[in-house]
């Protein structure tokens, strides 16, 4: 056994009560001494990486790029997952079948917490915005998710897809939670046009981007229920979600070891065994909350100060630009883009507009000209057909 104390070593029916109870229950703490030991003796990778180390805070932080390198140890079918929705440059996870299951456990805590009358039979509908342009069907094959005494049932809408076919299957379904790409929810809300409150959403609960105050109160308007947004990363699981009770973003710190170095989150997954990761690097910035807070969930709270999701370009003098630099999102009639980097150095700028595009063309190559210099680049029409397509606004490279 990994580490004893994750809830994912007790039965599958328990782990909806065990969540419950222990975001309920005073503080666990984490033996880190402890924690770095199993991993000193967990394979020669770790065992190499701790050598002479004794103090947590001395571990050295897992970059992604470091990934690949952590030995996979397993006694049942691994399966990968691309991080392609959070990360430019995609990282390989690799969890088996009874970890997945956990991760899954873990993302619908929250939950268990939010104002969720469920239908008879206690269902609970939920229409999750995905990348890609395809919509599921309203009488799509079911794979129900049992969990805390309910019965999820899930249907699926890309972000590209024409409002009106993703407003046609929340009409037909009628889902009280509505989850997925935070900007992708956005962008349905302000293409639509239309009314969405009586349409019985109860939870608009986004993840995979930071939710900015601009998209918060366009969302609570536009449904008129309240927003909870949710904080994790493809490699680490659900770190963090934002509490019905007191609308700060609690930690999973029972399941994860979070700290918010200063070079980024380091997040320490403790119901990963496959392929551990130990103080594992993301871009983002937190800050924990010195006081203790009155609410009834007891996890710790932090403030997320930074998403940082997106890659650096260099420019052909090999200068960095930053990925703040591009608001192609401004130019009329463009509805989604992409601006990736090839190793060559050379620049693909994807796009998606209202045809024709011949003025959009001209707005874009003259603005990414001003921003990046140096540089071939290349338009290239449907942003959706990029393996790596995501969100509506993206900057990825294959040079940083
Ligand atoms: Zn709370």
């Amino acid at each position: 056994m990994w580490f004893s104390d994750s809830s994912r070593y007790l039965h599958r029916p328990e782990w909806a009560d065990a969540l419950h109870s222990r975001a309920l229950s005073d503080r666990i703490e984490i033996d880190l001494s402890e924690c770095l030991e199993v991993f000193r003796h967990r394979d020669e990778f770790y065992a190499d990486r701790l050598a002479g180390v004794s103090d947590w805070r001395d571990i050295p932080p897992l970059e992604k790029s470091e990934l690949a390198a952590v030995p996979v140890n397993a006694s049942e079918a691994v399966h990968e997952t691309r991080s392609s929705g959070t990360t430019g440059d995609q990282a390989v996870v690799r969890n088996t079948v009874s970890e997945r299951r956990f991760r899954q456990a873990l993302a619908y805590r929250p939950f268990l917490f939010y104002p969720i009358a469920p239908a008879p039979d206690n269902i609970i509908r939920q229409l999750v915005f995905v990348d890609g342009a395809d919509v599921e069907p309203a009488d799509k094959v079911q794979w129900p998710f049992e969990f805390g005494g309910r019965t999820y049932l899930t249907w699926r809408a890309g972000i590209a897809a024409a409002p009106d076919r993703i407003h046609a299957l929340l009409q037909l379904v009628r889902p009280q939670v509505l989850r997925g790409l935070t900007s992708g929810i956005v962008r349905f809300v302000e293409e639509l046009h239309r009314p969405l409150e009586g349409l019985g959403v109860q939870v608009v609960s986004p993840s995979g981007e930071k939710l900015s105050d601009e998209w918060r109160a366009s969302l609570r308007e536009a449904f008129a229920t309240p927003v909870l947004d949710r904080y994790g990363a493809t490699e680490t699981g659900s770190m963090a979600w934002q509490c019905h009770y007191c609308h700060d973003y609690h930690v999973n710190s029972d399941e994860i070891i979070v700290e918010a170095g200063v070079e980024g989150v380091l997040a320490t997954p403790l119901f990963i065994e496959s392929q551990p990761l130990l103080r594992y690097r993301l871009d983002d910035r937190i800050q924990f909350h010195e006081a203790e807070k009155n609410c009834r969930v007891r996890l710790p709270t932090i403030t997320l100060l930074e998403a940082r999701r997106d890659d650096w370009i260099i420019d052909g003098a090999g200068l960095k630009v930053s990925p703040l630099s591009f608001q192609f999102e401004r130019v009329t009639g463009l509805k989604a883009w992409h601006l990736h980097q090839l190793n060559t150095g050379e620049l693909r700028l994807y796009f998606d507009g209202e045809t024709p595009t011949g003025d959009i063309q001209q707005q874009l190559a003259k603005q990414l000209q001003h921003i990046v210099s140096g540089r071939d680049y290349e338009l290239v029409e449907g942003v959706w057909e990029l393996e790596r397509g995501g969100k509506f606004k993206r900057v990825t490279s294959d040079l940083t």
